[in-house]
């Protein structure tokens, strides 16, 4: 049994189990554990990181009870005073009988119809189904009639976009408002819980509550500033229940985002979006002139801020105009000195780069020159001497010598002196007396 109440503690909902233990939940964070018996309840509460005791009893509607902080027994001097709303069973198929009741109550006057009846009581759905198609023409113009077959659409499950198409059709052919509350089942489903809060506002306590935690739920999360969760919380739970009435949960999001350096960025793009779908909403032209400024001021962005000054414009808000015209002047400073720095660093770039260049131009240069001496050290040297042409170095005649000098490197001077034996005159080393073709690589 589900019981909801409304007093000086908020609204309370309060379930009780067959076996007399009951959990309730109050306010924001409240939450009531004890066990239930002959209209009275005795337990602990605990509530925004507090505890205490707490019993009441329920009489003629009323509940009546005390207070106490702390678990230790004691004086219980404060009040809890309050109505009982509703009491609800839990299990949702005895609430449909119990709302069907009239109906089902009413003697039949056609056999098809008792017929649904009797197996709707049954919770046989998929035969309500079967035999309101086979006979629709006939059915569909009792409206009580259709209320079963829609409510048999819902609980057979898997049927929830047909169900919603007939109730629409029922709606306009009965001109009712009477399956408001399985909208709202439709809607919850969908998680368009700002449609499902207006849906079970007049149609549902308990379900309008259990809506509204949803929501709850969330501003909690802000208010103990968990931005992440809120985040995580908006994209599984409240993306799609954005409307007129609950912009406010939108706002949270993008300021949630906003809050942490990483989606900073993210944030802005939403309010963009936000702001484009809902213009006429001031909060969110406003926020998307914050974050805009905020990136646009942190990133050097002139073009940013502009869009923030369009946006403070838009919504003629004085002082945040002015602010952000002198940001505008701040950056356009920082962006100048920060050009300023950036040539600099160009200069410093290039006046390095020239020096590189020059250096590796002359380690080139060096590199030739070797290159050059070293060839040179490989080259005969041929001098003329009495109708001879031969290498000074090596000493071979100019049609015998090789490529190279092989061994210019040894120090040989070569000069035509007479054979030691013939007497011919042939290239020897004036320094170590070889002739040319005994000279070695040494001259000693
Ligand atoms: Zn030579
Ligand atoms: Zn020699």
């Amino acid at each position: 049994m589900i019981y909801t109440f409304k007093g000086n503690f908020g609204t309370l909902l309060l379930t009780v189990d067959t076996d007399g233990k009951a959990r309730g939940t109050y306010q924001k964070n409240g939450v009531l554990e004890g066990d239930w018996s002959e209209n009275s309840f005795s337990g602990e509460w605990t509530n925004q990181g507090m505890e205490g005791l707490v019993r009441f009893t329920v009489s003629d509607g009323k509940l009546e009870g005390n207070w106490k902080k702390g678990k230790d027994v004691g004086a219980m001097k404060g009040r809890w005073k309050g109505d009982l709303l509703s009491k609800e069973d839990d299990s949702e198929t005895t609430k449909v009988v119990e709302e069907t009741t009239s109906v089902a109550n009413t003697p039949a006057e056609h056999p098809l119809k008792a017929k649904i009846e009797e197996l709707y009581d049954a919770e046989d759905y998929a035969s309500v189904i079967t035999l309101f198609s086979e006979n629709e023409t006939e059915l569909s113009e009792n409206e009580d009639i259709v209320h079963k077959y829609l409510f048999s659409m819902w609980f057979h499950g898997d049927l929830e976009e047909e169900t919603f198409e007939k109730i629409r059709g029922f709606e306009d052919k009965f001109e009712t408002n009477r399956w408001l509350k399985l909208k709202g089942f439709y809607y919850s489903r969908k998680k368009w819980y700002d449609s499902a809060l207006e849906a079970f506002k007049d149609t549902s306590e308990r379900h309008y509550l259990l809506t509204k935690k949803k929501f709850d739920d969330y501003y909690t999360l802000h208010e103990e500033e968990k931005y992440s969760e809120v985040v995580k919380y908006f994209e599984s739970e409240l993306r799609s229940s954005i409307s007129s009435k609950t912009f406010k949960v939108a706002e949270i999001y993008c300021q949630a985002l906003y809050m942490d350096s990483d989606t900073e960025r993210k944030a802005l793009e939403k309010i963009r979006t936000f702001r484009e779908r809902y213009p006429e909403h001031q909060p969110f032209t406003k926020l998307n002139g914050r974050f805009a400024n905020y990136i646009g001021g942190k990133d050097l962005n002139l073009e940013l801020i502009e869009e923030g000054l369009a946006c403070f414009k838009e919504i003629k808000d004085e002082r945040n105009i002015a602010k952000t015209k002198e940001l505008i002047g701040e950056t356009k400073s920082k962006i100048k000195a920060q050009t300023q720095d950036e040539k600099a660093a160009a200069r410093e770039r290039a006046a390095a780069e020239k020096k590189a260049a020059r250096e590796a131009e002359a380690a080139r240069k060096r590199a030739d020159k070797k290159a050059v001496a070293a060839a040179k050290l490989l080259q005969h040297r041929f001098k003329n001497s009495r109708g001879l042409r031969f290498c000074q170095f090596c000493g071979r005649e100019q049609q015998w010598a090789t490529e190279t000098c092989e061994i210019r490197g040894a120090g040989h001077n070569f000069v035509l002196l007479k054979e030691r034996y013939s007497g011919e005159l042939t290239p020897t080393c004036n320094k170590c007396g070889q002739e040319y073709n005994w000279a070695g690589d040494t001259c000693e």
